[in-house]
C-alpha cells in the first residue's frame, strides 16, 4: 500500500512537545508521511511561551502553493494560526487544491495560558475555517469561544456544545472533554447523520501533558486515510494518546509541564 502523505499547518515549539515538531513525530510513528507547512515561530519550552513571530501570511500562502503544486496530500492537519491574514492563506489553499481530509485543531491558548490566536481572529476560524473542515476537534474553552459563550463543564452540556457547533457548519466535531474531572476522559463525536459516539479513555496521572491536542489530531488525520471512517480513527487515535500520556513522565525535555511521549 503507498503511504499517506500527511501535511501540518501548525506552529512551531522548539521545545518538540506541541506544535509541527509533536505533529511530525505522530505522522510517523503511525505510519504517515510527514509535511510541515509553518504559520509562526514560538520561543517557548515546557515551562511556556516567551514569545511568538508569526510567519507573514503571503509566505504561508508561498510554502503552501509550491507544494501543493507538487505533491499529493491525503490528510490535513491545521493547528495554531496566530492571526487573520494566515488563516485567509490557509482557506485560499483549501479551496484552490481541494484538499481531502482535513481535521481542524482550533488552537487558541496553550496550556501555560500563552494565546497563540489573535482574539479578533476567532470569527474567521469560526466562520471560513470550520465550515470547510471534515472534523473540528475543540476542548471545552475553544468550543465555549467558537460559540460565544461561557465554558460548561459537564456531559450533558457538551452534547449540547457539540450539536450546535455542527450548525456553524462543521461537517463532524469531535468535542474534547479533558478538562472535565473523573477517571476517565470523555469525548464525544457528532457524526453529518446527527448521530454521537462517546469515546473514553483511562485518565492518567500526570503533569507532563503538554502537546495532547496536537497529538490527538494529528493522529486522527494520519490514521483517516489508513482506516473505513473517522469513527476507527478516532478510537485510535485515542489509544494512541493514552499510551503517549502514560509515557510521559519516562521523559526528561524540561522543568516544566513536559510533552506526551510519542
Ligand atoms: N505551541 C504550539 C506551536 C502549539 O501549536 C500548541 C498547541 O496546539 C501549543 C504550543 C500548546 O500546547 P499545549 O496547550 O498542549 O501545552
Amino acid at each position: 500500500m503507498r503511504t499517506c502523505n500527511i501535511l501540518s499547518i501548525a506552529g512551531s515549539d522548539p521545545s518538540g512537545g506541541a506544535g509541527i515538531q509533536a505533529d511530525l513525530k505522530t505522522f510517523s510513528a503511525l505510519g504517515g508521511y510527514g509535511m510541515a507547512v509553518v504559520t509562526a515561530l514560538t520561543a517557548q519550552s515546557t515551562a511556556g511561551v516567551a514569545g511568538v513571530q508569526e510567519v507573514p501570511a503571503e509566505f504561508v500562502g508561498s510554502q503552501l502553493e509550491t507544494l501543493l503544486n507538487d505533491a499529493r496530500v491525503d490528510a490535513v492537519k491545521i493547528g495554531m494560526l496566530a492571526n487573520t491574514g494566515v488563516i485567509r492563506a490557509v482557506v485560499k489553499a483549501l479551496d484552490a487544491y481541494e484538499l481531502p481530509c482535513v481535521v481542524l485543531d482550533p488552537v487558541m491558548v496553550a496550556k501555560s495560558g500563552d494565546r497563540l490566536l489573535s482574539p479578533d481572529a476567532i470569527d474567521a476560524v469560526r466562520t471560513e475555517l470550520v465550515p470547510r473542515a471534515d472534523l473540528i476537534t475543540p476542548n471545552l474553552p475553544e468550543a465555549a469561544e467558537l460559540l460565544g459563550e461561557n465554558e460548561r463543564h459537564d456531559l450533558s452540556s457538551m452534547r449540547e456544545q457539540a450539536e450546535r457547533l455542527v450548525e456553524l457548519g462543521a461537517t463532524r466535531v469531535l468535542l474534547k472533554g479533558g478538562h472535565l474531572s473523573g477517571q476517565s476522559s470523555t469525548d464525544l463525536l457528532v457524526t453529518p447523520d446527527g448521530l454521537t459516539e462517546t469515546f473514553s479513555a483511562e485518565r492518567i496521572a500526570t503533569r507532563n501533558t503538554h502537546g495532547t491536542g496536537c497529538t490527538l489530531s494529528s493522529a486522527i488525520a494520519t490514521l483517516r486515510p489508513q482506516r473505513r471512517n473517522f469513527s476507527e480513527a478516532v478510537r485510535e487515535a485515542k489509544d494512541y494518546l493514552t499510551e503517549a500520556l502514560r509515557h510521559a513522565d519516562e521523559l526528561d525535555a524540561g522543568r516544566g509541564k513536559g510533552p506526551v511521549h510519542h
